[in-house]
């Protein structure tokens, strides 16, 4: 971090700042000017408040020169994290992809849906049992009883399960689930996140509605500093003025993100786009951007599903579109996993 002070300050100000800081654990450079000075500080300075140093009369300037996290960031973990569910990888040169409804319906429902994802490729099933809906009165999800369907259909194929936890309380009910999701409308709910941290599972982290890259790497942050260091990033779409589509893909972010962390970055197309014929392309675009992996909606009979059928595949249209991102893969050096 790098603290510019005015020149014009008073000796007494300008040493009261040394010493806050060195009371901080860290040392100080001094560089002095010709008008200002610049303090370059050295030490782990991801506790240090940047709004409160910037407010002082005296500081003309504040800037982090490192990043606030550190468990996520790759300069301290330059190789790629795999994780491993159920004997898949997940990271690294591996290509996964997650794929289910929306919302487990019924116990025949989530059985067809797991059959069918299976046979495509697909080598994780999603299904979410407890549903963060915007209306009330929308269908809530099938809670307890969804999480024991899921574990039915995960005896029946073999697929790995993952599936969303909204509150702390239900925690008990995630045992038996391989990937806990935490959604969007949770990527900053921080004591759900720090207690997630303490389960030691993987966790797929969803970055928020209006949310930038930074704050979904400190949320991930806030995982591992409870010692969970299997945390998967997830991209699915931000807000933006753009109404053509539900939400807009960021794809960017998994270039970005890739700079920045070690940890696995995977790409939903179907909450970024909100249309199922969007899914294809999108799907497609993010195996070029070098993404590890996709999490995408399958179900059954879309036309009759109780949460977004509108975005939802069929099985034929899911079959097709893994064929096509398999022959995609050796472009981008992933193997599918
Ligand atoms: C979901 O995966 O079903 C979901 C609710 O996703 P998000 O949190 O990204 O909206
Ligand atoms: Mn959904």
């Amino acid at each position: 971090m790098i603290i510019v002070v005015k020149n014009n300050c008073e000796e007494k100000q300008y040493q009261n700042l040394v010493e806050w800081i060195n009371d901080l654990g860290l040392t100080v450079h001094e560089s002095r000017g010709e008008h200002s000075t610049v303090l370059g500080l050295v030490g782990d300075t991801s506790r240090v408040d940047i709004d409160l140093i910037s407010s002082l009369d005296i500081v003309e300037q504040v800037q982090r020169v490192q990043e606030p996290y550190k468990n996520a960031n790759r300069k301290f973990h330059p190789l790629d994290t795999v994780i491993e569910v159920g004997g898949h990888k997940i990271g690294g040169d591996n290509f996964t992809v997650i794929a289910g409804p929306c919302s487990v319906e019924s116990e025949s429902q989530i059985i067809e849906v797991a059959k069918a994802v299976k046979e495509a490729g697909a080598t994780l099933l999603r299904g979410g049992a407890f549903k963060p809906r915007t209306s009330p009165y929308a269908f809530q999800g099938l809670k307890d009883t969804g999480i024991e369907l899921l574990l039915k259909a995960k005896k029946e194929t073999g697929l790995p399960i993952v599936t969303e936890l909204l509150s702390v309380s239900h925690l008990d009910l995630f045992k038996d689930v391989d990937i806990i999701q935490i959604g969007a409308r949770n990527m900053q709910n921080f004591e759900l996140l720090k207690e997630v941290g303490k389960t030691c599972k993987p966790i797929l982290l969803k970055r928020g509605l209006a949310n930038t890259l930074n704050e979904l790497l400190m949320s991930a942050e806030y995982i591992m500093a409870e010692g969970d260091c299997q945390v998967i990033l997830c991209e699915r779409g931000i807000r933006t003025f753009e109404t053509m589509t539900r939400n807009t893909l960021d794809i960017s972010a998994v270039p970005v993100l890739k700079e920045k962390s070690h940890l696995p970055i995977i790409i939903d197309p179907s909450h970024s786009t909100g249309v199922a014929r969007l899914v294809e392309p999108m799907s497609l675009a993010s195996v070029g951007a070098g993404a590890d992996g996709l999490i995408i909606e399958v179900h059954n009979d879309p036309q009759r599903a109780l949460c977004d059928g509108a975005q939802s595949l069929n099985p034929v249209q899911f079959k097709g579109l893994m064929d096509k991102v398999k022959t995609m893969l050796p472009i981008v050096n992933k193997k599918y996993n």
